[in-house]
């Protein structure tokens, strides 16, 4: 019995320290880096522990994979299971229950799309199908100018009604179908920063598919540097640099997800006004925000809106925006006023 304790004990023991020395393991000051696969894209994250932080690496890998599948399983219109693809596949008329973390995220989409009147539109699912930019179809061709006219005028923000208590949602025409490609990501950032914020850790970037959060330093007291990527589609290159203390940041362009027919880019930005995807210069919009949700949306929003009109709208509205403009064989660089700050200096 005495034996049978003791190797009770020294098991006990052995377990034990695996498990002190799994969190001790990242304590020293190496940054931890955390990697994955999520809504169709990937991301990655890089967390700077402080010498008195202890971080349980397994267990915070599992809490930020369970929150990103929780937010894929109620957003996506890739999974027929889905809070969206259940609303998506009901008729007109109906209010049909949602979670309330969807309700929130609609309801932050609603509000860009009367700020921006309708340049951002969560309705344009249809559209974007259409196009071939959804789950289903592949984009290789121009779809029948009728069928995008018919789809184009049965959609629209304000044909989506929301009701807070229970979440709910109706739509009022047959076309609605939400997509929330342009502003889940970026809520999905959010999301990731309140786990490590719960986990007490401080210094961190969080990036998916390109949307990025990042809070306190790099280093010992050194800025995020982050780059925004040149609109070229041969390469990955940086076309500027920033410094981020603590921000939010989105790229929306027109250089990754496209298809081209008889030499015309046909871009997955769709201008909901009109039902094409959008056709003037503007390559990519970069936009900072508090949060990454809001990033997100409006860059899309910006995008829609062209050079002109987009940076009128950002500042109007002093929201920093970074815009690489195709010129000639090269690109020209405009910003709006909120967006010096964050240039290397
Ligand atoms: P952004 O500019 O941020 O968004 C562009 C997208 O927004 C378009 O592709 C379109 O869907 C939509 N959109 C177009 N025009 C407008 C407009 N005017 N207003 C509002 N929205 C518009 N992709 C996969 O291949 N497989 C998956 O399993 C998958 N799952 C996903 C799950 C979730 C929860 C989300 C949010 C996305 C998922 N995606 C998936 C989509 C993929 O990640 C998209 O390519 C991405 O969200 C688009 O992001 P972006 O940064 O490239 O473009």
């Amino acid at each position: 019995m005495k034996r049978r304790l003791a190797v009770l004990f020294v098991l006990i023991a052995v377990a034990g320290s695996i498990f002190y020395l799994n969190k001790f393991s990242t304590t020293d000051n190496h940054p931890i880096l955390i990697s994955g696969n999520t809504m169709g894209t990937s991301y990655h994250l890089k967390i700077v522990p402080t010498p008195d932080s202890l971080i349980d690496r397994q267990q915070l890998n599992a809490q930020i994979t369970a929150r990103l599948d929780d937010i894929d399983h109620k957003m996506s219109t890739y999974k027929t299971d889905s809070d969206l693809s259940r609303f998506n596949r009901q008729s007109a008329g109906n209010w049909v229950n949602i979670s309330s973390e969807t309700y929130f995220v609609i309801q932050a989409g609603q509000k860009i799309s009367q700020l921006s009147d309708g340049a951002f539109d969560i309705t344009v699912g249809k559209l974007v199908n259409l196009w071939g930019f959804g789950p289903t179809i592949n984009a290789t061709l121009v779809p029948d100018p009728a069928t995008i006219q018919q789809l184009q005028s049965n959609i629209g923000y304000q044909k989506l009604e929301l009701q807070e208590q229970p979440p709910a949602l109706l739509k009022h025409s047959e076309q609605v179908y939400i997509d929330l490609s342009a502003i889940a990501k970026g809520y999905a950032v959010d999301a990731v920063t309140l786990v490590l914020e719960q986990n007490n850790i401080d210094n961190y970037m969080v990036e998916i598919g390109g949307e990025i959060r990042t809070h306190g330093h790099k280093n010992v007291n050194q800025p995020w540097i982050i780059g925004v990527e040149s609109p070229v589609t041969t390469e990955r290159a940086v076309q500027k640099v920033l410094h981020l203390g603590t921000a939010a940041m989105a790229t929306s362009g027109d250089y990754r997800n496209y298809f081209e027919h008889e030499g015309k880019r046909f871009s997955h930005t769709i201008d909901p006004r009109n039902g094409y995807p959008i056709g003037h210069k503007l390559a990519s919009v970069t936009v900072i925000a508090d949060s990454c949700m809001e990033a997100d949306a409006l860059a899309t929003a910006l995008m829609v809106l062209g050079p002109e009109r987009g940076m009128q709208f950002a500042e109007d509205n002093t929201i920093a925006a970074f815009m690489i403009i195709k010129q000639g064989n090269g690109f020209a660089e405009r910003q709006s006023h909120a967006f010096a700050p964050f240039f290397q200096r």
